[in-house]
């Protein structure tokens, strides 16, 4: 049987990587698993670490991997596809974990420029995408995220897509990505499903 496919979308707050990994995940029969949803649930309950993760959401920063990485560790245990990773990884140290845990397939970057990431943030209007807030979580993006892309490119898994087209422009842009990259895993002789 073929091992389950697993894909991680990554890009700028405001890029849609949200929507996009949702339409993947349906498209697929993948779990969708969104660490901002994971970690926002984890926000809303009761007790301290509740208390520490508001914190670092309020303030638009990242929270600490360890208790990131224990979130996307149990998530895809209950999984019983596939994934599409929604928001992770996003530091070097969660690459390293996501290594452990799954045998990754393919990353899309939903590329999108800042100004329009920016842009796109601030006519949300909610709460926490106040100018501030929005600078950092898009700050935290340049620092420590937009750096993986690099390696991830390296090892011939980064699949970079337009993300200032209409939802289902893009999505089609990351369904030819999914099919390229499967064409090139079969051709290596890696059959996935
Ligand atoms: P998102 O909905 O993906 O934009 O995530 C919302 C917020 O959750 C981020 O601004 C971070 O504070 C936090 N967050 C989400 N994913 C991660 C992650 N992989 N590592 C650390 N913090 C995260």
């Amino acid at each position: 049987m073929d091992r389950p496919l697993h894909i991680a979308v990554i890009g700028r707050q405001g890029s849609g990587k949200g929507t996009q990994a949702e339409l993947l995940a349906e498209r697929l029969g993948l779990s969708h698993l969104s660490t901002g949803d994971l970690l926002r649930d984890e926000a809303a309950a009761s007790g301290p670490t509740a208390e520490v993760v508001r914190g670092y959401l309020e303030a638009g920063a990242l929270v600490p991997d360890a208790l990131v990485d224990a979130l996307v560790a149990r998530a895809i245990r209950a999984a019983r596809t596939g994934t599409v990773l929604d928001g992770y990884p996003r530091t070097a140290a969660q690459v390293s974990m996501l290594d452990r845990l799954v045998d990754l397939d393919l990353v899309v970057e939903l590329d999108l420029p800042p100004s329009e990431a920016m842009r796109r943030l601030l006519a949300r209007g909610r709460h926490d995408d106040d100018p501030v807030t929005a600078r950092r979580r898009l700050d935290a993006y340049e620092h420590a995220t937009a750096p993986l892309l690099r390696s991830y490119r390296e090892r011939g898994l980064l699949a970079t897509v337009d993300g200032t087209g209409s939802v289902e422009e893009v999505h089609l842009a990351i369904l030819r990505a999914v099919i390229d990259a499967r064409r090139h895993e079969r051709a290596r002789g890696r059959a996935i499903a």
